[in-house]
């Protein structure tokens, strides 16, 4: 059958725009070989409603054999005990998540996406501010979860679930005390780690499986695998509810082809080369904030894969416009509010910068050092447009072309 030429021309374009840039979207990565020709395998013809040894389908039985591969791998990737693997994306876990522990109306505390959380967190625009009441926890003023008011907020506000884990939080999170809080409002913890999921998995973060009751994730950030997600616990009637949440109650038919690149992921995860490459995101997540904060940029300094760097004080700029002025020399980023911003969403005073997607593709602590200046060159205009694409050209043509990882 003829193909259409037109869709595959817009696909080589979209391989050349991933080569010839700089990545620095904090929630995005570059998917190995074996992951992408997975999520491309015939392992998307097949139904198979249900979960392993449980389906509504004839046929299944590799297909169990996959899934059942992918939930061994990923309880032994995090020391969980058991694990759904069908979620379609970080989102679709969340819901699952609400759906499996609260009734319709009960309430959630969480980090306001403005401050760092998720639009499933209770946003307005999101489901869940339709389904649940939510109320919010703040940052101090440097940026920190403010633990102390997150305390009062829930002896107030009563929760019945608590929930932790963010889209643009540059720092470690406090689980313990977290968990006390929710043990003492008799609350649910849980744990959204879908953008550190990676450095959890390599050991580099503390794991929160050891102190929520349910942790979802995101497989495709950090963690380098295909775009899914995951649910996972250490208690055997939560994980019931989970599963019945996500088939029937959430999800028709799983992506079995997308649950077997999941699996792969988590295979690479588990193998010494991936511990060596979240350690060289850690580093060169630092170097480059750190460059900046020498260069006089102001940024929120870095415990894990991202910062946040203020644009408006470091070069009079928002973050709508550094995000445009930096894709015309091919680095792309994104606007991100930060604390306390008195910009709008959609203009923001400042931008979220990772390092996952270009470790991936080889980048060194001196790559990152270059980056940190090409982007305060560029911003402050001490740099031409064309010695900036040129000097992006350079960094992007001695990494790893995209379809060699
Ligand atoms: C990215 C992200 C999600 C959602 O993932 P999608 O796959 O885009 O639905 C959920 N929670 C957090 C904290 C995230 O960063």
């Amino acid at each position: 059958m003829n193909r259409d030429e037109l869709l595959f021309s817009y696909l080589e374009s979209e391989t050349k725009r991933q080569n010839g840039g700089i990545e620095l979207i904090a929630s995005e990565n570059f998917a190995s070989k074996n992951v992408r020709a997975l999520c491309g395998s015939i392992l998307t013809n097949k139904y198979a409603e249900g979960f392993p040894g449980k389906r509504y389908y004839g046929g299944c039985v590799h297909i169990d054999e996959i899934e059942n591969r992918a939930i061994e791998l990923v309880t032994k990737l995090f020391g969980a005990k058991y694990a759904c693997v069908q979620p379609h994306s970080g989102t679709q876990a969340n819901m699952i998540a609400y759906y499996a522990l609260l009734n319709t109306g009960d309430k959630i505390l969480s980090l306001s996406l403005d401050e760092g959380g998720h639009l499933s967190h209770g946003s307005k625009v999101s489901f869940s501010s339709r389904y649940y009441n939510v109320d919010f926890y703040h940052l101090n003023k440097n940026g920190r979860i403010d633990y102390e008011a997150l305390r009062e907020k829930a002896l107030e506000y009563r929760p019945n679930l608590i929930l932790a884990g963010f889209s643009a939080y540059p720092f470690e999170i406090d689980y313990q005390k977290i968990k006390d809080v929710a043990k003492e409002v008799g609350a649910y913890f849980m744990v959204d780690m879908a953008h550190i999921a990676g450095l959890i998995a390599a050991g580099e973060l503390d794991n929160p499986l050891k102190y929520a009751d349910i942790v979802t994730s995101t497989t495709h950030k950090t963690l380098r695998g295909p775009r899914g997600g995951i649910v996972l616990t250490n208690n055997e009637e939560i994980i019931k509810k989970v599963n019945k949440a996500c088939f029937p109650a959430l999800q028709g038919g799983p992506l079995e082809n997308i649950i077997g690149a999941k699996a792969e992921c988590f295979y690479e995860a588990l193998q010494p080369e991936y511990k060596e490459y979240i350690k060289q995101v850690k580093i060169n997540t630092k170097a480059c904030s750190d460059e900046l904060t020498r260069l006089g940029d102001i940024n929120s300094g870095t415990e894990n894969h991202l910062f946040l760097l203020n644009t408006k004080k470091s070069f009079g700029v928002t973050g709508k416009d550094a995000q445009e002025k930096l894709e015309e020399i091919g680095i792309t980023l994104n606007k991100n509010m930060l604390p306390n911003d008195d910009e709008k969403p959609s203009v923001t005073s400042g931008v979220r910068i990772g390092f996952a997607a270009v470790t991936t593709r080889g980048a060194i602590k001196e790559d990152a050092i270059e980056i940190a200046r090409i982007i305060d060159g560029y911003l402050k205009n001490n740099i031409k447009k064309e010695d900036a694409i040129s000097r992006v050209k350079t960094l992007t043509k001695s990494w790893k072309q995209i379809d060699e990882i």
